[in-house]
């Protein structure tokens, strides 16, 4: 062949050598689209988890990678991952909820989640009865013969509620629903809801799995045809699908998740343990405290405690000022489950009107866990000596 002009050499020279070699870090692939054979089906339809790459949208070997890691932690079958949380629980709910279904929902959890119940998912006809999910009987009493779904948070965000879910399995299998657990508080190595029953295991992986607070990303565990099927239903025909670059960085932090979660929980317990004798600390909860309203059940259900706290002052708002003013190690800032400890306050009212929508009894549960609001405190890897000393000049 003639030599090739600078104009096509500029793309194709130096592809002659395959990149696949066999590395042992993995490596970050982030092809759009693959070499097929010319007998390769075009649709959706015709793809299963055993086809030949071709287009990253459908799979791609890092987040790949990625998926098989996860079911291997959670103990499922597979997984796939989206975006971010939300596009993972929305695409768990768009697979699984059609017009005339279902949804038992936690009343209490992650914000976006809860106004996606209220708000959009009405509309498209799905019906949705939100129960505390920490009463069995609440869940049983709301089953219907076209109930679908069930989805709970433990430890829910923001307070830290409980969910039995072995307890919720049950119901949900009597009423020939799936139960869906969001662990993101957890991790898989505090809490492993597949075994407990879950039949889908959903996580942002922007939290504890990623850990370093520097990848949105989100993940559904379960059977190979739940998530076949949501793969074709939602992977590909809505789209939100994790890049393959943070797909990478979600591995490498998952690599030391076993170490950090031990120390994320041992430091979170000894800063609980300094919040609840500080005098200007009202109510701490935390799943490892002997406090906890059900310390039992974290006991069974839980590994470790996770590095997750709520705790409650006399007077919120001008604390949260003095907090976001006086903190040096702290963040004042949103989202989890990072290496930094972040803090950001909730307040009853304002989560009651965006989020919750909780009325009598629902909303005076709530206030007994959370009064007027709370703090929600996610303890990094620092020295937990730092951390108390931190707030300790702070909430002074
Ligand atoms: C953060 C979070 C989500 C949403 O995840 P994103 O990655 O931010 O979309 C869902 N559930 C819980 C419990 C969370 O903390």
């Amino acid at each position: 062949m003639q030599i090739l002009s600078l104009r096509t050499r500029s793309i194709h020279a130096g592809e002659s050598e395959p990149l696949a070699v066999p590395s042992v870090a993995p490596p970050l692939h982030m092809a759009n689209s693959y070499l097929v054979d010319a007998g390769q089906s075009f649709s959706a339809e015709d793809l299963d988890d055993t086809s030949p790459l071709m287009y990253s949208r459908w799979a791609n070997p890092t987040v790949a990678q990625l998926e098989r890691r996860i079911a291997a932690l959670e103990q499922t079958e597979n997984a796939i991952c989206f975006a971010s949380g939300m596009s993972a629980i929305t695409g768990l709910f768009t697979e699984t909820l059609h017009t005339g279904d279902h949804l038992i929902m936690t009343d209490v959890g992650y914000a976006g989640a809860l106004e996606y119940t209220h708000d959009i998912l009405p509309q498209m006809g799905v019906q949705v009865t939100h129960v505390d999910t920490s009463d069995i009987r609440k869940i049983a009493a709301a089953v219907q013969p076209n109930t679908r779904l069930i989805h709970v948070e433990t430890p829910c965000n923001p307070i830290l509620r409980l969910t039995d879910i072995r307890a919720a399995a049950e119901v949900a299998h009597e009423a020939g629903a799936l139960l869906s657990v969001d662990s993101t508080f957890a991790s898989p190595l505090v809490t492993q809801p597949a075994e407990l029953g879950a039949n889908v295991v959903m996580h942002s992986l922007t939290k504890y799995l990623g850990g370093h607070g520097d990848a949105l990303g989100g993940v559904l565990a379960g059977p190979r045809d739940v998530i076949s099927s949501i793969r074709r239903g939602v992977g590909i025909h809505v789209g939100g699908i994790l890049s393959p670059f943070n797909a990478w960085l979600i591995l490498r932090g998952m690599a030391t998740l076993a170490l950090r979660m031990p120390a994320h929980s041992r430091s979170a317990l000894q800063v609980a343990q300094f919040l609840s004798d500080h005098p200007h600390v009202s109510q701490v909860i935390y799943p490892g405290l002997s406090s906890h309203p059900q310390y039992d059940l974290a006991n069974t259900q839980m590994a470790m405690g996770s590095g997750m706290i709520a705790f409650q002052v006399e007077n919120l708002e001008a604390m949260a000022v003095q907090l976001q003013k006086r903190l040096k190690l702290i963040s004042y800032a949103v989202s989890l489950g990072d290496v930094r400890s972040l803090v950001f306050h909730i307040a009853t009212d304002a989560i009651m009107e965006s989020s919750f929508r909780l009325a009598g009894e629902a909303l005076d549960s709530y206030r007994r866990f959370a009064g007027d609001g709370i703090f929600r405190l996610s303890v990094g890897l620092e020295s937990p000596d730092d951390l108390c000393a931190d707030l300790d000049q702070a909430l002074a």
